[in-house]
């Protein structure tokens, strides 16, 4: 079997199953193979070579069936898969010329801005913008010239909501390429190309693994051409490209990636009403709830407000610190998008630099019952 289905239009859900997946010639087996030949037999002299037929560096079938997926999950023409989001990230980050100017949002990723601050202060301008904020993010690109926008929404570990439509069409005026890091929605909930977007980054550690057992990213492009050649490059010769085993269990993570996050998001749902509820929460941070300033357009350009949530207690930094350790279905961990519950007290993580609150618990909600996830933090809040 060699067709694959992509010739029909077929919804999301049916692509996580089935893209990519029918490229085996000469083998029947429904599950792939995991390719681990470093190296293909040359063809024929004069046959054309084959996509992956010289060394696993330049492609691998494994690669090829996750890019192929996440590009069809994302709307996207390209897709470049790295051994981890930050090097999906400092990938983009190549593409912009030496000087190159770029806009940050103010809130964003820990690593993102770890990797600028260590990799890229000097050889790129770096501007911070409150994206979140339409008219600051207006006045910010109606200035200089700038090469490359950088936006995630939601952000970690605050849950801002950017207006993608307006940022991204007032980008487009300025000349600039967009990026989004959209690693906290995943293809499922948002689809930044549909808003303009040039690129996509995921961290596939996170959601589409799903399962906190591999390290991986990727990058997607709206189109083929120039941009997409130049991060294909980065990928081959730069070097940075995941094992197929990482990418095997990320293409596998994807057949289930669609119901994942409908009961993901279902019972961050439920969590953040009952923290919002519970009269010892002094806030909580998630888009779904009404309150939040990015509810409106989170509810336009979203479906479904993804499953990490944030909140400080009235203990203050103490219940932060101590209600991870007290909880006994939920793991006092970092990371998030796994199919078990981790929260952590997250300044300890970002360290004294991070200008987030001392006192935050972010809360990456898994697949658990949500009746057993409220018992659990009922408990570990109790006295506080
Ligand atoms: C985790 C994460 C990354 C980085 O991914 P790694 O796979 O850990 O390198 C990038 N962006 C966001 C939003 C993340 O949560």
């Amino acid at each position: 079997m060699s067709t694959t289905p992509e010739a029909a239009p077929i919804a999301r859900q049916t692509m996580a199953i089935h893209t990519g997946m029918r490229k085996w010639t000469g083998i029947d087996c429904v599950a792939p193979p995991i390719v681990l030949s470093t190296v293909f037999e040359r063809p024929e002299v004069g046959d054309p070579p084959p996509d992956f037929s010289l060394y696993t560096r330049y492609n691998n079938p494994n690669r090829e069936m996750l890019e192929e997926t996440v590009a069809a999950l994302e709307g996207g023409l390209d897709a470049m898969a790295f051994s981890s989001g930050v090097a999906a990230i400092n990938a983009v980050l190549e593409t912009v010329p030496h000087g190159g100017r770029i806009q940050i949002p103010r809130q964003l990723y820990m690593g993102t801005r770890i990797a600028l601050q260590e990799i890229w202060k000097d050889r790129l301008r770096i501007d911070e913008v409150d994206f979140s904020d339409p008219e600051r993010a207006r006045r910010a690109l109606s200035g200089a010239k700038v090469n490359l926008i950088w936006l995630e929404t939601p952000s970690n570990p605050l849950l801002q909501i950017t207006d993608l439509a307006t940022v991204i069409a007032k980008a487009k005026v300025a000349g600039a390429i967009v990026a989004v890091d959209n690693t906290m929605a995943t293809p499922i909930l948002q689809r930044p190309f549909e808003f303009g977007a040039d690129i996509v980054v995921h961290s596939t550690s996170k959601y589409i693994g799903g399962h906190s057992d591999m390290l991986g990213g990727i990058v997607v492009t709206r189109e083929k051409g120039a941009l997409a050649d130049r991060l294909r490059a980065v990928q081959r010769y730069g070097g940075a490209v995941p094992s197929p085993f990482d990418c095997w269990l990320a293409r596998r993570g994807i057949m289930t990636l669609p119901v994942r996050m409908y009961t993901h998001v279902e019972n961050a749902f439920a969590m953040a009403e009952f923290l919002e509820a519970h009269p010892r929460i002094e806030k909580v941070y998630y888009p779904g709830l009404t309150n939040h300033p990015g509810h409106e357009i989170a509810s336009a350009q979203m479906r479904g407000f993804g499953a990490v949530l944030s909140f400080q207690h009235k203990g203050g930094e103490k219940a932060a610190y101590e209600i991870p350790k007290r909880m006994k279905l939920a793991y006092n961990a970092t990371s998030l998008g796994g199919a078990e519950s981790l929260i952590e007290a997250r300044k300890h993580a970002e360290g004294s630099a991070s200008s987030i609150p001392d006192d935050l618990v972010r809360f990456s909600v898994g697949l658990e019952d949500p009746e057993d996830l409220k018992r659990d933090l009922e408990q570990a809040m109790s006295g506080f």
